[in-house]
């Protein structure tokens, strides 16, 4: 199984390569040495990741060939846009097309999108959306395995799972070799060319411990790594990357202090974006989004939440539902403070979010689709990628400790096999006609 076409090297121009997959040409940032023209690589969020030889890699291609032409079809019909509708109601016919011609909307105009409930009228704007995610990023979409390494967490984050107010839940810490057995699974079994590592803020693995497993993850099995340990320092954020890192995933949860403070006792929402901006300035690609729905939460908000990720940089945008869990501290409160809200209506909230992103962020970003929102329905994944998202990410955490990175109840794929959650997903990935290949397309 592969999560990535091969790509044949063109040109180099100092570290950059220009790389051909079927005609079409893309840019990738390269580290490696001994790259050249007439190679063949994998490239995953714009780094070239590895070489790979011309035969393994023309027999992939013979193989790709037909249906990459049929996946940018398949794409191209759902994807085409009609504003014609003299039925639709103007002013917002007038919105989505100034949108579709990637012309800025102003923050009345987004949130008129974000408050829109009318089922017609929300179909036109993610529509809009998905015209839009076609027309700057093609068919392409990335897919992320992340590995959650341990679900130990000094943090008291009121609403999460696994903070250390969770007293029932069962820890643990997957020892190196664990972490690498999983690693080397995820890219030689499974074709993974990109992997998050994620933890709880957990200091039972020290800086230079992290530093020794990433580098051995890049030795023995090229990849593109993202961290996602929390608030790590600075030096830590150096450290990681001099190992080999390239990516972190820290959500900033609310660009609302006040919210920020008060949902994550003792933290500040500044050494948060602290961490964010300079790990931007370090080097890293940045993945980076709130939660939708935490108790307290305006439409305002959330736009400002969106407006925030693309000043940081978001290389991808995370933005899932806020889940209650049991046993958190907002257990408590939420009854009173929030009604239950159905899931489809939850699932609507979230794409909203993710089509406004794509309307803000038309160019650069990718938009993932989380496992939080597949949580609330099994057809949320679908509707996201109908709606301006272009990014996945499969659970490859091993089977025995998925079920306690528990940070909210029935999480998605929490039981299943990674053989099932790649076949269901190269499943849905071809029926919408997109393709694996993640590198800015040169238009
Ligand atoms: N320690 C790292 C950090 O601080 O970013 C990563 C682990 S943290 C548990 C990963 C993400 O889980 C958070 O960014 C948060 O948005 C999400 N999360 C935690 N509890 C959640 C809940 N009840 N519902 C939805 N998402 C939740």
């Amino acid at each position: 199984m592969c999560y990535a076409i091969p790509g044949k090297v063109e040109k180099i121009e100092k570290n950059m390569v220009i790389v051909d997959y079927f005609g079409e040409k893309r840019k990738a940032l390269n580290e490696l040495s001994q790259i050249s023209v007439g190679d063949y690589i994998y490239a995953q969020g714009g780094f070239v990741v590895s070489k790979i030889s011309a035969l393994e890699a023309e027999s992939i291609l013979a193989v790709w060939k037909e249906t990459f032409f049929q996946l940018q079809e398949v794409d191209l019909r759902l994807s085409r846009l009609n504003l014609g509708d003299r039925n639709a109601d103007k002013s917002l016919l007038e919105i989505l097309d100034r949108a579709s011609q990637s012309k800025e909307l102003s923050r009345a105009e987004l949130l008129y999108l974000l408050e829109l409930k009318d089922q017609a009228k929300l179909e036109l704007f993610f529509k809009t959306a998905n015209f839009l995610r076609q027309k700057y990023h093609k068919n392409s979409c990335c897919v992320h395995g992340i590995i959650e390494i341990s679900n130990y967490c000094i943090r008291g984050c009121l609403y999460c799972g696994i903070s250390n107010h969770n007293k029932e839940l069962q820890r643990y810490r997957m020892t190196k070799d664990e972490i690498l057995q999983a690693a080397q699974e995820a890219v030689q079994v499974y074709g993974f060319k990109s992997l998050v590592l994620q933890s709880g803020e957990d200091p039972g693995y020290s800086i230079d411990e992290l530093a020794d497993i990433i580098k051995e993850i890049k030795n023995k099995f090229p990849t593109l790594i993202f961290i996602s340990f929390g608030e790590i320092g600075i030096d830590g954020l150096e450290k990681l990357y001099q190992a080999g890192a390239r990516g972190l995933l820290m959500r900033f949860e609310s660009s609302n202090p006040k919210i920020y403070e008060d949902v994550h006792l003792g933290q500040s929402l500044e050494s948060r974006l602290m961490h964010l901006k300079e790990a931007y300035k370090i080097g890293y690609l940045i993945i980076t989004g709130g939660l939708i729905g935490i108790p307290g939460q305006s439409k305002e908000d959330i736009l400002n939440d969106i407006f925030l990720a693309k000043e940081l940089h978001a290389e991808m945008f995370s933005f899932g539902p806020f889940i209650p869990h049991p046993h958190t501290p907002f257990a408590a409160i939420m009854p009173a403070q929030h009604p239950p809200v159905r899931a489809s209506a939850q699932v609507e909230e979230v794409v909203k979010v993710l089509a406004i992103a794509r309307i803000i962020d038309h160019t650069q970003a990718k938009i993932l689709v989380t496992t939080a929102l597949e949580t609330l329905s099994r057809e949320a994944a679908k509707s996201g990628l109908l709606a301006g998202a272009n990014s996945l990410m499969l659970n490859v955490t091993p089977l025995a400790y998925r079920p306690f990175y528990a940070i909210y109840p029935n999480r998605a794929h929490q039981s299943e096999d990674i053989n099932v959650q790649i076949e269901s997903t190269v499943s849905l990935l071809r029926s919408l006609g997109r393709a694996p290949t993640d590198l800015e397309v040169i238009l």
